[in-house]
């Protein structure tokens, strides 16, 4: 991927800025020391790195909307930032842009348990809010596995999902509310506490936009009452076959689990030698269901579960007999990530959908896309979903192997499109993803998109280089007329 080159208008502003953002800030808030801005040089998508012209480190939603009105009136782009755990490059600095870290906002201001709502600030972890609700039996449901570290804000740009969005929906289904500051410092307010609002759905447009539209400020998060029991099952299965036809015949007989993951068997091993949960090693596949509700419910499907598992010939079924145990067995699964880390120098994971009956046939190509490039894949999937997550271990420090993992990632996200999924479940576009969404989407499709950015940031200051494979002025866009999927103008100068 090229970084795009600085704009030197922009680099020659930068004493400015920063004496004009230390005239409300305290001076360690804004980041100017070259070293320093290293710590923010790449987010979790590590082989793109680039620090960034200025990194701000507001505490207030004032401090942020003063800031972005500074930034706009002197035409300076500014990149959002939550924990930095992006897998897609979401967050990766500009050369010539401001960096707004948001970790310090990071109070829960307000837990309202009769509207079963929790008000809490972006920097907020996604772990943090179950932490502040669970004295009183209640949760956030979405998961995602670096819930311990990601930010709400970041989990609302992302749309991130998690092991319990199969029953209990993504980021999208979870939020009430949101207070967003805009490019041009104005400050708007979203939804409430109550279920749904009048007008179009703006808080749906927010979530998922990758902070391309508004930078989150505050959010109003749906909690949720602990089940009385959650039960886990760990299946082995010969073959990923069998695994991913259990699945299929789980959420045929109308039995949506709290979770359903599968794992392959590079990447069972990575998690046993990483945290020993038990798991089989003799198995191709391992499936770990959850299964939550009232006891009662839970031991009756636990049965129709263990029927259906074994009719597709599991080769091992263990039952979780503790909540010790439970938790056991997601450990694995969560931390396949850093597992896999341990037995390879580097990786890179993909995030593709799929229709879930495809799941063979995709996995049977990736084996082969695997010997054409000459690297090795594990494989973690929501199977209930049918989200990917394809990890491709390389070494960064062999020449030419970043970019065969590059190519090798590409090649399984236009297969995901090929069998009729999409481009991605979870982790978002980015960087990562941007070139591809022409294999999505026509370019009508996207000037869609497009003009939907112009509406919120005419100026394309925010988070810009992200999601869209081309820059249009927004003028541009709007008198744009395409006929049969050809740019008008195909040598104009677009940035
Ligand atoms: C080990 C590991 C496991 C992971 N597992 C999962 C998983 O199970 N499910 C999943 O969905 N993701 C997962 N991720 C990806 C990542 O954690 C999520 O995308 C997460 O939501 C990012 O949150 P963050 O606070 O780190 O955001 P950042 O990485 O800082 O930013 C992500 C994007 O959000 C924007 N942004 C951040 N904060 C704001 C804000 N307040 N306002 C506007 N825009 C903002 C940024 O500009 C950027 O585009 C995983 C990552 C790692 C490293």
């Amino acid at each position: 991927m090229q970084m795009p080159e600085p704009d030197r208008a922009a680099l020659g502003q930068r004493s400015e800025l920063v004496a004009r953002f230390r005239e409300f800030l305290p001076s360690d808030s804004v980041v100017v020391d070259e070293a320093a801005l290293r710590a923010f040089e790449c987010d979790g998508l590590t082989a793109y790195r680039q620090p960034p012209m200025i990194a701000v480190l507001p505490e207030t939603t004032a401090e942020v909307s003063r800031m972005l009105k500074l930034c706009k009136a002197a035409g300076v782009k500014v990149v959002p930032r939550g924990a930095g755990t992006s897998l897609s490059g979401g967050a990766l600095p500009l050369a010539d842009g401001v960096l707004l870290g948001l970790a310090k906002l990071n109070r829960v201001l307000e837990i309202d348990y009769p509207n079963r709502a929790a008000v809490v600030q972006p920097g907020v972890t996604n772990l943090a809010i179950s932490q502040a609700v669970e004295g009183e039996g209640f949760y956030y449901a979405p998961d995602p596995s670096s819930q311990i570290a990601c930010s709400i804000g970041g989990n609302v740009a992302e749309n991130s999902g998690g092991v319990h969005c199969l029953k209990y929906g993504l980021t999208t289904n979870n939020i009430l509310g949101l207070e967003v500051v805009l490019m041009d410092g104005e400050v708007i307010r979203l939804g409430g506490r109550h279920l749904d609002q009048p007008g179009y759905d703006l808080i749906g447009v927010l979530t998922g936009s990758e902070g391309l539209l508004g930078v989150v400020t505050e959010v109003t998060v749906r909690i949720l009452r602990r089940p009385e029991v959650a039960r886990g099952l760990l299946v082995g299965f010969d073959s990923v076959e069998a695994g991913g036809a259990c699945v299929a015949d789980i959420i045929g007989a109308g039995i949506i689990p709290a979770g359903m993951e599968m794992m392959d068997r590079p990447a069972i091993h990575a998690a046993e030698a990483f945290c020993h949960p038990g798991y089989p090693l003799d198995a191709e596949a391992l499936l770990i269901i959850e299964l939550d509700g009232p006891a009662v419910e839970v031991d009756h499907l636990t049965e129709i579960v263990r029927g259906l598992c074994e009719k597709r010939g599991a080769v091992s079924l263990r039952v979780s007999a503790s909540e010790t145990e439970r938790l056991n067995f997601w450990a694995g699964r969560k931390a396949a990530f850093p597992a896999v880390g341990r037995i390879s120098p580097d990786y890179y994971c993909m995030d593709g959908t799929i229709p879930r009956a495809r799941l063979p046939h995709v996995l049977a190509r990736m084996a082969e896309m695997s010997g054409k490039y000459g690297l090795r894949v594990a494989n973690v999937f929501h199977a209930g979903d049918g989200n990917l997550h394809p990890l491709i271990l390389y070494d960064a420090n062999e020449p030419g192997e970043l970019e065969r993992a590059e190519d090798f990632g590409a090649d399984i996200l236009r297969l995901c499109v090929e069998v009729g999924g999409v481009l991605t479940g979870e982790h978002g576009v980015g960087v990562e993803k941007r070139d591809l969404m022409g294999t999505m989407f026509t370019e009508v499709d996207l000037n869609q998109q497009q003009r939907l950015k112009c509406a919120f940031d005419p100026d394309g200051l925010l988070n810009p280089g992200k999601v869209f494979p081309t820059l249009h002025r927004c003028a541009e866009l709007g008198r744009m007329h395409i006929h049969g999927g050809r740019m008008p103008f195909p040598d104009l100068p677009r940035f």
